[in-house]
């Protein structure tokens, strides 16, 4: 069971958070859902449903696909933003399997890392998630 949810549009409620804590927390600073493990266990399967249906704006859902192909599809397509200058535009549009992930793009000696705040941009006419630059590391010697 893999775990989705839609940050730029969730509302904050915590409805999430409380139905199931083990799966859901929220952002200190503005009470965005976070969701702490993308698969979740077996165990919390009945919250994390019942969660993902209370959920005010219905920003969340969940994959029950069990083949290894479905798990690996990515259905959201990002922009990121920030970082280096000199990193091709092309670069720029990611496709990333959960909002709630960090991008890490390698890019000349490291690599580059980036992460959703809830923002969006109009790319070719399409209101996509923009992912920040928030810092890069370097590559392993
Ligand atoms: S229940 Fe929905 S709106 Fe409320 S915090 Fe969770 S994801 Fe956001």
């Amino acid at each position: 069971m893999r775990i989705r949810a839609d940050t730029g549009s969730c509302v904050a409620s915590g409805l999430c958070a409380y139905t199931a804590p083990e799966v859901f927390g929220q952002r200190a600073e503005d009470g965005v859902v976070v969701v702490l493990v993308q698969e979740a266990p077996e165990e919390h399967r009945t919250a994390v449903h019942r969660a993902v249906a209370d959920c005010p704006v219905q920003v969340l859902s969940v994959d029950e696909g069990r083949d290894p192909e479905e798990s690996v599809m990515a259905p959201y397509k990002a922009v990121l933003t920030g970082g280096p200058a000199h990193l091709p535009e092309d670069l720029r549009i990611q496709h990333v399997a959960d909002l709630a992930e960090t991008v890490k793009l390698p890019f000349g000696s490291g690599y580059e890392h980036f992460a959703h705040h809830g923002g969006y941009r109009t790319v070719d006419g399409e209101r996509i998630p923009e992912f920040r630059w928030v810092g890069r590391t370097a590559l392993a010697e």
